[in-house]
């Protein structure tokens, strides 16, 4: 399961912006969930920093000095909205000639002569959960994060146990699509003396990258969220949407779908089918009337309006979806109800799934196309007015309005 490499997005590139001079995090607002309009209450950045570095305020995300570049915001930003340096290598498949059975993780603090061969990262607690599991799908060796005990003592740290959690949550998916627990990431314990570790402040990887250099390795990592997009079931929703998504950020929904195409390709490996449940589901009641409010608010595109003909309704694409909620907090008639882990006994479908149809006319007074609720033959907009009208000047001149049917006389 080899990523293949493909033109980088501009739009990617050109949104990233240092969160702070002299710092490796970056930052792209467009995707950030506290900021857009509208936006969540995420703090998730803030919140998993381990020096409390991260400020998260009202239209404001800020890094302090105190930054160590670990990764640990980005490794748990759930919209893909912040990177750090240093982490691009996880997302290069291991050319042939190097191809070893088992691919060591360590991170940067390990001297290279004990690291030899080993990936090494500014921080293991800097891998995200789609990290991990695109390197499964990616690599044919087995991946393991190699624990040297220095975690407890580290700035950056806070004893092993988010590793081991992450690694085991990683482990519970893969093994659920049937990949052999031998073939999963784990962690190697490898008790070292501390004195063999290097200092913090000498670690190469903190040391910020010019910004050609940064592009550079965020080529590589857009380049594989553009093939994800390209995935034949995005293009046939392209094609069926024709409305919504006004908000929707590309790099949002490249970060999701690009772990969804990890895990559909590592269940046609083992042969198993996907479960839902790996994927939020959204449902919506009869009060829905269709709006479009929660496809416009949406950030990762995930809710959209597709129309077909004379019929319209909500398509709903679990795997992009982030489970953010702000369709449902927009929504006027209160019509969306969600759960973040969708239905354990149903099988995913890569389509996504079409969740109302409604009939869409043409106004007989404005002529424009419309949703019809089985309310008449005039659209809301038309409606509003002639009952403007009705107040203001009474029954004789708003039924004296020109129709498309009087026009054709
Ligand atoms: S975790 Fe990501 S989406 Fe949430 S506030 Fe931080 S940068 Fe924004
Ligand atoms: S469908 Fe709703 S919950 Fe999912 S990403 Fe869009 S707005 Fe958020």
């Amino acid at each position: 399961m080899h990523a293949t490499t493909s033109k980088t997005p501009n739009k990617s590139k050109a949104s990233f912006k240092r969160l702070a001079a002299n710092q490796s995090v970056w930052f792209c607002a467009d995707a950030c969930l506290k900021l857009r309009p509208g936006g969540t209450e995420c703090k998730a950045c803030r919140d998993a920093c381990p020096v409390q570095a991260v400020r998260v305020d009202a239209g404001v995300v800020e890094l302090a000095p105190a930054c160590t570049g670990c990764g640990q915001c980005a490794a748990v930003c759930p919209s893909g909205a912040l990177l750090a340096e240093g982490f691009d290598t996880l997302l290069q498949p291991l050319p042939e000639s190097e191809a070893v059975p088992l691919l060591r993780i360590e991170c940067s603090r390990v001297p290279h002569k004990l690291a030899g061969k080993a990936r090494q990262l500014p921080c293991l607690g800097g891998i995200s959960f789609s990290a991990l599991i695109g390197l499964a799908a990616r690599n044919s060796s087995a991946v393991a994060l190699v624990d040297r005990g220095w975690c407890a003592t580290c700035p950056s740290g806070g004893g092993s146990e988010p590793i081991n959690a992450l690694v085991d949550s990683v482990r519970a998916t893969l093994t659920d699509i049937g990949l052999p627990d031998e073939c999963s990431p784990f962690v190697y314990s490898l008790p070292t003396p501390q004195e063999q570790s290097l200092p913090m402040d000498v670690t190469a990887d903190n040391t910020p990258l010019p910004r050609r250099a940064f592009f550079g390795a965020l080529l590589k990592r857009t380049a594989e969220a553009a093939i994800a997009a390209r995935s034949p079931d995005v293009a046939r929703l392209a094609v069926k949407t024709t409305r919504g998504a006004l908000l929707a950020s590309p790099l949002i929904h490249h970060t999701r779908k690009r772990m969804a195409s990890n895990l559909a390709a590592i269940a046609a490996l083992t042969g198993k089918p996907l479960s839902a449940k790996f994927f939020p589901d959204i449902s919506v009641s009869e009060h829905c009337l269709l709006h479009g409010v929660c496809a416009a608010v949406c950030p990762s595109g995930a809710l959209a309006i597709a129309r077909s003909g004379t019929s319209a309704g909500l398509h709903f694409d679990p795997e992009s979806c982030l489970a953010c909620g702000l369709c449902i907090r927009h929504c006027p008639t209160g019509a969306l109800s969600m759960s973040p882990f969708g239905n354990a006994t149903a099988l995913h479908s890569r389509d996504g799934k079409q969740l109302n149809s409604f009939i869409q006319k043409d106004c007989q007074m404005c002529g424009k196309s419309y949703v019809n609720h089985g309310d008449g033959d005039t659209c809301p907009a038309c409606l509003g007015n002639r009952n403007m009208a009705q107040s203001l000047f009474g029954m004789s001149l708003a039924e004296s309005e020109p129709t498309a049917a009087n026009l054709e006389l």
